[in-house]
């Protein structure tokens, strides 16, 4: 069983069906849709979501598919698609525990952001920046 919700708690959700097609997406509607640069899902049977409090709006992001948000928070939370009824997809990122659902796989990566690439070379801190930032270098006159 897996539990999930929104960043408010107005709406929780848990699914009992094994999830397939643990993608992350770079499609430019998941990255506007999200605010984020690319958005991990997975699929479960649409039957075997249970809505546990609260209920989601819609937004109609393309002629055949909505995609469902907290209305109170804006959490991107669902995708379904009447290509295909029997199916919905998940945010993995609004999972209580996102590691039990590792993506298998990456999906529109002909738009996806270039600078991507460089995360690895980045500085990283364990916490917030300005806990461990180390110093400026000095900017020339
Ligand atoms: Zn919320
Ligand atoms: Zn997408």
């Amino acid at each position: 069983m897996l539990h999930g919700g929104c960043l408010c708690g107005a709406i929780r959700y848990t699914t009992d069906g094994v999830p397939y097609h643990e993608s992350i997406c770079h499609c430019s509607i998941c990255r506007r849709a999200s605010g984020a640069p690319f958005v991990a899902w997975f699929s479960v049977p649409r039957q075997s979501l249970s809505l546990v409090s609260g209920a989601p709006g819609w937004f109609r992001s393309s002629p055949a598919a909505e995609r469902g948000f907290c209305a109170r928070c804006g959490t991107a939370l669902f995708f379904r698609s009447s290509a295909h009824p029997d199916e919905i997809d998940i945010t993995t990122a609004s999972l209580d525990d996102p590691a039990l659902v590792p993506p298998r796989d990456e999906i529109y990566t002909e738009t996806r952001i270039a600078w991507l690439a460089t995360l690895p070379r980045l500085p990283s801190f364990a916490a917030a920046r300005e806990q461990a930032a180390p110093p400026r270098p000095p900017t020339p006159a």
